[in-house]
């Protein structure tokens, strides 16, 4: 088994390692390998994610990513664009959980808003949101599938009374859903995310395009303590990428307080991923156990160190 690590920039290269050494002691038999990725390569080499860093991202049963800085820069292309595009990770899974609420956000991740279809004037510029039924109905046969090993409940976030193309996002959904079986039900993306907020044990399964479900999801943030919180796991027909939700954060870098709980969730997702269920659920009771212990990052409130919250995860798993 192959695990390519890319930490990226900023607080990537803080979080990762401590993921990475959960990961080393739950899958001993893997080979693990880096990929550098990101803006700080870029400053060094002019690229920032070369066709031999995505040939290594492809040969891999699965990848660990930290977080990369895109600065304004013109010339600077995104390089998570550029991962989604090349691997087509079409599926962008965030897991939302606390006390007493289990939500699971399921984004598309490759047309909608983000097609990158632009055009850039000094008067008027446009984006083109682009829905497919194809693109609609793989991510929702996705979250039908994660519904039916859950709760059996879906809710299909749209704005398909403005938004015309809305229309046959939310239509293909509501068609697979009844197709596999899956209880469905429509709501205004807006709206919802107020009551998602408000209700967050009302939810099971979340479909949504592009934009919406990246906006719900950091919105989700507000339940569970913040950003440094939040895994996720991008997902194709045949390679799969993790990330902590959270971004480089320039502010808090190089100063050891990063909190590593997103980049340990998201390693977690990884393990389940490979089918390592059991692993999967004992770093999610080790994380649950360390915060109950109080042992926190400041933005938690509390004074430890990224090492220190990643060390207490890591005796409690041994
Ligand atoms: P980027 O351009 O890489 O997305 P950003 O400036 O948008 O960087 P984010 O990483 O998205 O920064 O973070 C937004 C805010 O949340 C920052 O103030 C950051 O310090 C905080 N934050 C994000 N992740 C963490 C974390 N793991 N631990 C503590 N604080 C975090
Ligand atoms: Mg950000």
């Amino acid at each position: 088994m192959r695990i390519a690590i890319a930490p990226g920039d900023g607080i990537g290269k803080e979080v990762i390692p401590v993921a990475r050494r959960i990961l080393e002691m739950l899958l001993p038999g893997a080979e693990f390998f880096d990929v550098e990725l990101g803006y700080e390569k870029w400053k060094r080499t002019g690229s920032a994610c070369t066709d031999e860093d995505i040939g290594a991202l492809k040969d891999s049963d699965a990848i660990l990513f930290g977080a990369v800085t895109t600065p304004p820069d013109p010339c600077y292309s995104s390089v998570l664009l550029r991962i989604r595009k090349e691997l087509d990770l079409y599926a962008n899974l965030r897991p939302v959980c606390g006390d007493g609420f289990d939500i699971m956000i399921v984004r598309e991740n490759t047309e909608g808003l983000y097609s990158g279809i632009e055009e850039i004037g000094t008067e008027r510029s446009t984006t083109l949101r682009v829905v497919t039924r194809k693109g609609s109905e793989r991510i929702a046969r996705c979250a039908c599938g994660l519904a039916k090993e859950r709760r059996n409940s879906l809710v299909i976030g749209n704005k398909a009374n403005v938004l015309k193309s809305d229309v046959l996002f939310r239509d293909t959904c509501l068609s697979v859903a009844a197709e596999e079986g899956v209880s469905a039900r429509t709501a205004y993306i807006d709206a919802l995310t107020l009551d998602v907020l408000m209700h967050p044990a009302n939810y099971d399964v979340i479909v949504t395009t592009n934009i919406f479900g990246d906006i719900l999801s950091d919105a989700c943030g507000y339940l569970t303590g913040g950003l440094g919180m939040l895994p996720s796991a991008n997902i194709g027909e045949k390679y799969a990428f993790f990330e902590p939700v959270h971004g480089s954060a320039p502010d808090i870098a190089g100063k050891g307080i990063a909190n590593p709980i997103a980049a340990i969730r998201s390693a977690a997702m990884l393990l389940a991923h490979l089918g390592r269920t059991e692993e999967a659920e004992a770093v999610e009771d080790a994380v649950g156990f360390v915060l109950a212990a109080g042992i926190k990052t400041p933005d938690l409130g509390g004074d430890s160190s990224t090492e220190e919250v990643g060390e207490a995860v890591i005796k409690r798993l041994s």
